[in-house]
């Protein structure tokens, strides 16, 4: 329950004049982007869902199988949902696929909205106080819910049918003179507000992103197979990389922003973001690929401290460190590897470090052939013993084609 500041009388307003106000009140809080759409069930998203559910696209993330396109689940009382967009920094740095093969450091890539502090709290905050000035501007309590990302909700869909923006072909949701790089965010009330129409999709006959994708995940116009993509595999996944994958992941580390980079709505987008704090961490812009690798428990919670890599688990972090060092074929990557091999406690981290220490190849036959053939015939994980004994025959394979 959201309560007005007592004192101030009131007029009352049409639901068209409330609408207005409450979109420059939501403006003045940094939102790029305020829209309004009736509280029906968002029932093209769900079929569009139930269709990516039914062919297995959704990998493991299965709290996706529950039902997500009715806003009035999650409050019953509410008349309105107004969606909401954050921006957060888009400035247009290449991407490397590979780490740089020479000169120090060796560097992984976050993805953008990742850079900054999690934006889910910045948005929580932000929609609370959006929920306030409609109480003030109807004088009266409001009921209200916000959600972001992990609530029950369609949050695509409903942002589209809420005018903020089109469904494009890459599955985001694109703000015509903004762009993509956006988080969305709801705000469910109990008040009339004048409904915004909704956007006809621009994407035309492009299709850069579909081409772009380096694993192919983009199967189909608006279509994400997310067991091929980067983000998913980065950081949802909790085993192991599929092994066809990790060279084309490059050097990401969390994330992926390449449908978005090529994107031609994006190329005039402001880097400006909506809130100091969405703004890049040092730490955060390009990580050390070895400091990832050999993360302590310590050093792992300040560096995901309040930022959207609280998400994934140190080890999780670690395998992905150990895949980018893999990419960069280069020679220094190759003590680190060695050691994450030999005595890294997850077995998760010690297999992808074995398979790092082939793809960098030659410059690490020297140094990996001992412990390599310690990992497969002694490691206690079979999963260890397996990567070892195939990184092995890599580089005993490619030593005898010399
Ligand atoms: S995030 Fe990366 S891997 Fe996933 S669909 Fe976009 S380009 Fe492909
Ligand atoms: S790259 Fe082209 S097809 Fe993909 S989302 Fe942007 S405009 Fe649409």
């Amino acid at each position: 329950m959201h309560l007005p500041l007592g004192g101030a009388l009131v007029t009352p307003m049409s639901a068209g004049e409330l609408a207005g106000k409450v979109r420059a009140a939501g403006q003045a809080l940094g939102f790029v982007r305020v829209g309004f759409a009736a509280i029906d069930p968002l029932e093209l998203g769900a079929e569009r869902l139930d269709a990516w559910l039914a062919k297995g696209h959704h990998a493991s993330m299965d709290y996706l199988l529950g039902p997500r396109h009715d806003p009035r689940r999650l409050l019953s009382e509410a008349k309105t949902l107004i969606a909401v967009a954050l921006a957060y920094p888009a400035t247009h740095s290449l991407v490397p696929l590979r780490a740089s093969l020479d000169g120090p450091p060796l560097t992984g890539v976050v993805a953008r909205y990742a850079r900054g502090e999690d934006y889910h709290d910045v948005m929580r905050k932000k929609l609370r106080r959006l929920a306030d000035a409609v109480a003030n501007l109807l004088g009266r309590p409001v009921l209200a819910r916000h959600c972001v990302d992990t609530a029950p909700l369609l949050e695509r869909a409903a942002a589209e049918r809420a005018g903020l923006g089109f469904a494009a072909k890459s599955a985001m949701t694109i703000i015509p003179g903004v762009g993509s790089y956006v988080m969305l965010g709801e705000l469910l009330v109990d008040a009339d507000l004048t409904a915004d129409s909704p956007m006809a999709p621009r994407c035309g006959s492009c299709r850069l992103c579909l081409d772009a994708c380096p694993t192919g995940a983009i199967v189909d116009d608006h279509v994400i197979d997310a067991r091929r993509c980067i983000s998913y595999l980065t950081i949802e996944l909790q085993g192991p990389i599929p092994r066809d994958l990790r060279p084309l992941i490059g050097a990401r580390v969390f994330g992926c922003d390449v449908c978005q980079d090529v994107c031609p709505f994006n190329a005039s987008a402001e880097s400006k973001p909506s809130a100091p704090e969405l703004a890049e961490r040092a730490s955060l812009a390009a990580p050390d690929l070895i400091s990832l690798l050999e993360l302590g428990s310590a050093r792992y919670r300040a560096l995901v401290k309040g930022t959207a890599l609280r998400r994934t688990h140190r080890a999780q972090l670690a395998r992905n460190a150990a895949v980018a060092l893999g990419n960069s074929h280069d020679a220094r990557a190759v003590v680190p590897l060695v050691r994450a091999l030999a005595a890294h406690t997850s077995g998760l981290v010690r297999g992808h470090a074995a398979w790092a220490l082939a793809e960098i190849g030659e410059a690490a036959r020297a140094l990996a052939l001992a412990p390599l053939t310690c990992a497969r015939d002694h490691d206690a994980e079979p999963f260890v013993r397996e990567e070892a004994a195939l990184a092995l025959e890599r580089l005993t394979q490619a030593d005898r084609r010399r």
